[in-house]
């Protein structure tokens, strides 16, 4: 099974990918990460990664498209994936299909992961004021930049999928266990 968890920063969708895994023993294939690894080991990718990244803007098309397509053909990545934080612009989407075709495989469901920008904001400020898993670009200021990039760049894609009728909206705003509950219904 191949999917891909969509929805603004701060949705859950890391914490649900990671039930997913345990479930169905699948990869997860998450781009904020693998940027984050990049930042870590100081390459030239992550060097010029990180600016970009602080600021809450979007690492371009090219880079992050280059960097699935290197993922995808790990044979890990035949026990199933979940693309979490890919695609995040119309033309990832486009160029995240023609890899499909090229590899030969198909993603089977697109779930959205929806929740109200102030609950949002108040998760960030939460994880911010207890000191837990802070990352550099956790903070409100930043995080209102991500939910505009995100409303602007990434919200177009959900019609798309919606066209490809692949997408299943899930209500983001309950508890962690109840949001997994749904997810689960849907598979
Ligand atoms: P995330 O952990 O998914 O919230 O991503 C953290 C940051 O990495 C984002 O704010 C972007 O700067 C960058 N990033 C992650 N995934 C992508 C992507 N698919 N396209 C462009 N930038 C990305």
């Amino acid at each position: 099974m191949n999917l891909i968890l969509f929805g603004p920063p701060g949705a859950g969708k890391g914490t649900q990918a990671k039930m997913l895994i345990d479930k169905f023993n699948m990869v997860q294939i998450s781009t904020g990460d693998m940027l984050r690894d990049e930042v870590k080991s100081q390459s030239d990718l992550g060097k010029r990664a990180k600016f970009i990244m602080d600021r809450g803007d979007l690492v371009s098309d090219e880079i992050i498209i280059a960097m699935i397509k290197k993922r995808l053909q790990m044979p890990d990545c035949k026990k199933g994936f979940i693309l979490d934080g890919f695609p995040r612009t119309l033309n990832q989407a486009k160029g995240l299909d023609a890899l499909l075709e090229d590899l030969k495989i198909k993603i089977d469901n697109v779930i959205q992961i929806e929740v109200d920008e102030n609950l949002l904001l108040e998760r960030i400020n939460k994880r911010v004021s207890e000191n837990e898993n802070i990352r550099n670009d956790d903070n409100s200021l930043i995080l209102k930049n991500r939910i505009k990039v995100y409303k602007k760049d990434t919200l177009p894609l959900i019609e798309y999928y919606k066209n490809l009728k692949k997408i299943n909206t899930i209500n983001g705003m309950q508890i962690i266990e109840k949001v997994s509950q749904d997810i689960l219904k849907i598979l």
